[in-house]
């Protein structure tokens, strides 16, 4: 039975908070599934716009019912939609895409200039059901846990950034240990890199960085040097590859100055602003630089899923985990920067 409404976490109004609500259960179109949400996870974009920044005022239109990061169930399918079931657990891709760009057409449905995001130009993933494109939707095995599902979409991220370049043999330099550079950490390692080396300036962060990844070398950048770093671990020229995590102008510095001569940086991390960059430095270390948008669809979402099922174990960075009627709790343990993963509950 399809009920009529369902709870769902909006931003009613401009102002800060998010507030919930009794929303009507979205009718799906011939090509949509309608999906149960199980579990959803807390993501820094929902933070902005709980917070109602410069960012999210001139994003999100109102009223809008947040989040993108998912795991549920398909109870209702369009009737174009083949090789998926009732039933199916999934998760699924936030970012909707239009079919008749050049970089669509190429198969490059991640660079797609015309994509929208769940959570924030559509309606979203904190409510009882979502509705998705049925293209969207990435089914999960069943050693793939709703709650690991619902942080596909923080791991892709990472998995997409870790994996811009090979890392097999490689020293690797991660700048920022929140959830996504601390899972990229995880990621790695798991794909053969020699040393794994994080940094941050908030010991939390760091101490959970080694909780979840054991054997990654933690630094604490107001209070150790990277060089220091690169003898102790004999690196003799410096790190292979940087994944540059925290948008911090001082942390994409250190990675230049820690890179070997023709190193490789992947950026995910987003600069508050327009920020200085040293640019001969890079020029005369022959660096090459990727910016990281998103996941790849859905290469991404196959080899995460495959790493999952050989080994790749992240389930350490969910460090929160509230019922949905809590979801203020769960935003605070989010803002409070001590938090790894928070996943609500919406069963
Ligand atoms: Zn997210």
């Amino acid at each position: 039975m399809r009920p009529n409404t369902m709870k769902a976490l909006e931003k009613s109004k401009p102002e800060e908070g998010l507030w919930m609500v009794q929303a009507p259960v979205p009718e799906i179109n011939a090509d949509e599934v309608l999906i149960r949400v199980n579990k959803t996870g807390i993501c820094g974009t929902d933070i902005h716009i709980w917070n109602w920044d410069d960012w999210a005022a001139a994003t999100v239109p109102i009223p809008m019912i947040t989040g993108h990061e998912f795991a549920g169930e398909i109870v209702e399918m369009g009737r174009n939609v083949t090789g998926l079931e009732i039933g199916q657990r999934c998760s699924g891709e936030g970012h909707l895409i239009t079919t008749d760009s050049r970089q669509s057409r190429a198969g490059k449905f991640h660079l797609d200039p015309g994509t929208r995001g769940i959570g924030v130009n559509e309606q979203g993933a904190f409510a009882q059901y979502l509705k998705l494109p049925a293209f969207n939707v990435v089914p999960l095995p069943d050693d793939v846990p709703d709650e690991i599902g619902a942080i596909l979409d923080p791991l892709g991220n990472a998995v997409h950034t870790a994996l811009s370049f090979d890392l097999l043999g490689e020293d690797v330099l991660i700048t920022g240990a929140g959830p996504i550079g601390i899972m990229a950490a995880a990621v790695a390692r798991h794909a053969g890199a020699r040393n794994v080396v994080i940094t941050d300036i908030n010991p939390d962060r760091l101490k959970l960085a080694e909780h979840v990844v054991p054997t990654v070398r933690p630094v604490d950048v107001s209070k150790e040097d990277l060089q220091d770093v690169i003898a102790e671990l004999d690196m003799k020229e410096g790190f292979d590859v940087g994944l540059e995590m925290s948008g911090s102008q001082i942390a994409l510095d250190q990675m230049v100055e820690a890179l070997v001569m023709g190193g490789k940086i992947a950026l995910l991390g987003i600069p508050p602003g327009k920020s200085p960059v040293d640019w001969s430095r890079i020029v005369f270390k022959a660096i090459t630089i990727k910016g990281v948008y998103g996941r790849e669809m859905f290469e991404t979402w196959y080899k995460m899923i495959a790493m999952l099922q050989n080994g790749l174990d992240v389930s350490r960075v969910i460090t929160h985990r509230f019922g949905v009627d809590e979801f203020a709790e769960g935003f605070a343990a989010m803002k409070s920067g001590q938090s790894g993963k928070v996943v609500l509950d919406w069963t």
